[in-house]
């Protein structure tokens, strides 16, 4: 498989990573990016740069996408300057969260110019980018899983989730609720911990042998609240994204999210009071002023 030439469009937090281990496995890059700035560490490696997605279409037959939103996807596929009008262009793989409506709305696009579409939204964070532990959720047709599996390995774990368009993205919206949700709980419960007079670092302890333990109390506290860093690297306005995706999916599904939507508003309100660039984990600092109590460690 080394020596591809591969598209990548979105070079942010987790596309600049990504697409650093592609070029670390031998593969051609052709890179389009909104910002210059998210270009510049790939430029030094001697990749090209085009002006358009069409531009990157005209030369890759796979093209990967690492974009922030729904809209921006639909529009760098089938916009003006989109994928759709390039002629070497064979697949496209979506790495984003962006949910299954988009998935399906743009496979069905790509499909009427015979260019095949592959969802497989990823999770595992900036590190997981970096070192190729991502877990990804693909899907697409069974024959195009198989070609594209050993490109996709380069990150991290592959889960074939199905055939149809927007399985992928529905994995995904499920686990990043979860996410989200362990930190606006896991806050709440900490803060009325460390308020009635235990030691945060304390009660975390207590909590990773116990079973409240999870992703935020094994993970996110230690290295991002305790210290007060806000530092996870996971922004506020793209986990409001999700939930709102999958808090909307399970409501077209018929299916009630009671605890779902009280996690969208708490980010909804992280939001709007710390912007859509604070780290989720400012999550925990909304709970710890609306509580009157700081969630650190004195010892
Ligand atoms: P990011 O904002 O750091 O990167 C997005 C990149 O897309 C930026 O470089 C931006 O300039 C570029 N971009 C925006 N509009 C564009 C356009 N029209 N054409 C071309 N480029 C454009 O975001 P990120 O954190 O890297 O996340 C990317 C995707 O991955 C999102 O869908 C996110 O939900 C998902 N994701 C992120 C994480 C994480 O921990 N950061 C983890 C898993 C999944």
């Amino acid at each position: 498989m080394a020596g591809q030439t591969i598209g990548f469009i979105g070079l942010g937090r987790m596309g600049g990573p990504m697409a650093g281990r592609l070029l670390d496995a031998g593969h051609t890059l052709h890179l389009y990016d909104t910002s210059k700035k998210a270009l510049e560490p790939l430029l030094a490696r001697g990749v090209t740069s085009h002006s358009s997605p069409a531009g990157v279409a005209a030369v890759a037959p796979l093209v990967l996408l690492s974009l922030p939103t729904p809209d921006i996807v639909q529009a760098v596929a089938l916009g003006e300057q989109g994928l759709a009008q390039g002629k070497v262009v064979k697949t496209v793989i979506d790495l984003s969260t962006t949910g299954p409506r988009v998935a399906a709305i743009v496979a069905a696009g790509l499909a009427e110019k015979k260019i095949g579409w592959v969802d497989a939204p990823v999770s595992g964070g900036v590190p997981g980018a970096r070192a190729g532990t991502l877990s990804v959720m693909v899907s697409c047709p069974k024959a195009t899983y198989t070609a594209v599996e050993p490109i996709l390995k380069t990150f991290g774990k592959l889960f074939f989730c199905g055939e149809k368009p927007g399985l992928g993205q529905s994995a995904k919206l499920a686990n990043n609720l979860l996410g989200a949700a362990a930190i606006a709980v896991s806050a709440e419960a900490m803060a009325m911990a460390v308020k009635a007079g235990l030691d945060a670092q304390v009660m975390l302890d207590i909590i990773n042998v116990s079973s409240g333990r999870n992703s935020a109390t094994l993970d996110k506290f230690p290295k991002s609240i305790l210290t007060g860093k806000f530092d996870w690297g996971f922004s506020t306005g793209l986990s409001y994204k999700d939930v709102r995706l999958c808090v909307d999916e399970a409501e077209a599904l018929g299916v009630p999210m009671v605890i779902g939507a009280a996690v969208r508003q708490i980010l909804a309100i992280t939001h709007a009071k710390y912007g859509p660039d604070s780290d989720f984990t400012e999550m925990a600092r909304l709970v710890e002023e609306w509580a009157g109590v700081e969630i650190r460690s004195k010892g």
